[in-house]
């Protein structure tokens, strides 16, 4: 629709709208004329696997040294490795619900069988050790945690965490701790890491994370992992044989975007901020529409069971689905609806994008939401 002119607002964006900083660029351009254009070593150079080791020590507080570090074509790519390397025929990996799309596919591709475990606005969205005991049978090999969340922007505390690392401890099973948002957390929140908790967490955690959403280099496709070295060699060796190393150019880009300044994560954190707390008032006061406050990454999980069951020019609404063709076909606003992240009742807006398309949009939807009956 865009490309016949109509006049969209997209509230899809998985990424955010900013340019990659300048300086990562200028490192990037200096590799190309620098030659470093080979082969590196499968799991990353040397020298960005150490910058990620000290980031991890610095930044985390996980002791990973550099060679528990294994640096990827982007967190979607760790995220395949750690189950090419972990899952066995029909072992079970626990995702609390509403989860990122991705995982229980990626889990499936590997003969795993994906549990999903439903986390309801009673509890935030998270999970917790009682739905763990539930969830858990013989065949559980791991479980997915994802915070900050996408789609719900939610954080698990120290507390949260900590319940849920004992569990993991008793039943000796990993968890995949997906922390890709880590950098857009908002007011006094700060992300902490699972490994952090403990030794015996520790042993039990590989942190998955990238440089797509911290630094705007979603096209730059590098991701990494820190794990315990046993993990993090068979993962280095499925990677060796699979694609060899990430591109060299981008893992300069990388390093100088971990080890140079930071000012730039400060500035687009600053800039996501002020759009959260927009977008977020908006929604509260639209009627039908309710959201929980995001915490993190530059989603807002929308609650519009209230729409299910009303009427928009005499057609039945039966799910955000409906909603979401409606606002596109009549209002020219392009929402996510959620049931391929397990709530059909939901959709998802990203404010990775202006805040004057955000007010632009949230107008129209305002306007759809007063004319349903
Ligand atoms: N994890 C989560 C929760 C995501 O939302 C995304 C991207 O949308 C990723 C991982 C993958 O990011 P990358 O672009 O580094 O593959």
């Amino acid at each position: 629709m865009k490309a016949m002119g109509k006049d969209i607002v997209g509230f899809g964006a998985g990424e955010p709208d900013f340019n990659t900083p300048e300086h990562i660029c200028t490192a990037a351009k200096r590799a190309i004329d620098d030659g470093f254009t080979k082969y590196t070593p499968a799991s990353g150079t040397n020298e960005l696997k150490e910058a990620i080791s000290k980031k991890f020590k610095e930044f985390n507080h996980i002791n990973y040294e550099p060679n528990q570090v294994v640096v990827s074509n982007g967190g979607k790519h760790s995220l395949t490795n750690i189950f090419i390397a972990i899952l066995n025929e029909g072992d079970e990996v626990i995702i609390p619900s509403p989860f990122w799309l991705s995982y229980p596919e990626m889990v499936k591709l590997q003969g795993g069988v994906p549990v999903i475990v439903r986390c309801g606005k009673e509890d935030n969205f998270k999970i917790n050790r009682e739905k763990l005991e539930a969830a858990f049978t013989d065949k559980t090999k791991a479980l997915v945690l994802n915070s900050p969340n996408n789609p719900t922007g939610m954080l698990y505390s120290k507390e949260e965490l900590e319940e849920i690392a004992a569990f993991i401890v008793e039943k000796n099973i990993y968890v995949i701790s997906d922390e890709i948002y880590e950098n857009l957390c908002y007011g006094n929140q700060e992300p902490i890491s699972i490994a952090s908790l403990n030794d015996e967490i520790y042993k039990r955690t590989i942190t998955v994370n990238g440089l797509a959403k911290s630094y705007a280099m979603t096209g730059w496709r590098i991701g990494y992992l820190g794990a315990p070295l046993d993990v993090a060699k068979a993962i280095s060796a499925v990677q060796s044989h699979e694609t060899s190393n990430p591109n060299s150019v981008a893992q300069k880009a990388a390093l100088e975007a971990i080890s140079g300044d930071q000012t730039c994560v400060r500035e687009m954190n600053a800039e996501f901020d002020e759009r959260r707390k927009y977008i977020y008032k908006r929604v509260c006061e639209i009627n039908h529409l309710d959201a929980i406050e995001p915490q993190g990454a530059f989603y807002v999980f929308v609650d519009a069971s209230d729409l299910v069951g009303k009427k928009y020019k005499g057609q039945e609404i039966t799910c955000a689905a409906d909603v979401a063709s409606f606002l596109l076909n009549d209002y020219y606003v392009a929402v996510v609806p959620c049931a391929d992240f397990g709530w059909p009742e939901y959709f998802r807006l990203s404010y990775a994008i202006s805040l004057e398309q955000i007010k632009k949009g949230m107008d129209r939807i305002e306007e759809f939401c007063n004319s349903v009956e």
